[in-house]
């Protein structure tokens, strides 16, 4: 069986003291520990930013890819190796900005990986600037007047592009989180988790009080029912995206490597599904 130490490495991580990624490695760490998986079935990819940093603090297979650019790297591990679990890591800026047209085909694509987006609203490792989470009226360096775009609603367009599994936590709901991405990890399929972690240093506007004063778990809300899209959706309008739970899953779709392997059964499909490719001339 696992333990928690099983996954630890000798590199202490250098996020800022009260940085919301502590929590977040933490429960990511808690949740691969309960579902047994060993280090060496266990692949952490990462984008760039304060909280890419995390795939450098888990002894797993790994790597700390380009600015968003975790996604397409992490798709093609998991098809080349399907025994790996493959977790990919990143912050709001690397996901939902310069990596969002990845993101965009991730959710629709489908491929059987996990990915956890630690979402404070700001770009934290160049000190400070708005993201696409950033709220209105935010001031930084970038926006001294105050941001005046809008919030990416990213868990509808999540749900609008196609992803079969939708969630959101908090690090500070620790055991919260660490269900929903062993669910997560449990879905065939892309499963998407937007965790609200703050950022300390330089977001003073979604602090630790700000997220307990303003979000709410689905788990309060009777009656509801993550398999309806058209609810997902109002009650994601509702809140303001202010939620916390498992908010969408479709079981119903195929994995990207499930529907390739039925779409022909040519040589291609059976080396993915079966074996890692080898190519060989019939496939050319
Ligand atoms: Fe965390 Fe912000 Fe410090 Fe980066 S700058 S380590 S996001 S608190």
């Amino acid at each position: 069986m696992a333990q928690v130490t099983d996954y630890r490495n000798d590199i202490r991580p250098n996020w800022c003291p009260g940085c919301g990624h502590y929590g977040v490695q933490a429960a990511i760490t808690d949740a691969v520990t309960q579902l047994d998986i060993s280090p060496e079935k266990l692949a952490v990819i990462s984008g760039i930013g304060c909280s890419s940093r995390i795939g450098g603090y888990f002894y797993a297979y790994g790597a700390h890819t380009t600015h968003g650019r975790a996604l397409p790297y992490a798709q093609g591990v998991k098809l080349a190796n399907q025994d790996l679990e493959v977790v990919v890591c990143g912050g709001d800026g690397d996901a939902f900005a310069i990596g969002m047209g990845h993101t965009i085909h991730a959710f629709k694509r489908n491929v059987n990986i996990t990915y956890v987006v630690m979402d404070n609203h700001v770009y934290g490792l160049t000190k400070g600037q708005t993201s696409p989470r950033s709220d209105i009226g935010f001031v930084t360096k970038t926006s001294p007047h105050g941001s005046f775009e809008s919030p990416l609603p990213i868990c509808e367009t999540a749900i609008a592009a196609g992803a079969t599994f939708v969630a959101q936590g908090y690090m500070i709901n620790r055991a919260e989180l660490v269900e929903l991405i062993k669910q997560g990890m449990q879905h065939e399929g892309f499963s998407f988790i937007n965790v609200f972690s703050p950022c300390v240093t330089y977001n003073k506007r979604n602090g630790y009080d700000y997220f307990k004063e303003n979000l709410t778990s689905l788990s309060k809300i009777e009656g509801y029912d993550p398999s309806n899209r058209a609810e997902a959706l109002k009650t994601l309008g509702d809140y303001q995206g202010l939620l916390t739970g498992l908010i969408y899953e479709d079981t119903t779709k195929p994995c990207f490597e499930k529907a390739l392997a039925d779409a022909n059964g040519g040589p291609h499909a059976r080396a993915l599904v079966h074996d890692v490719v080898k190519p060989d001339a019939t496939m050319f």
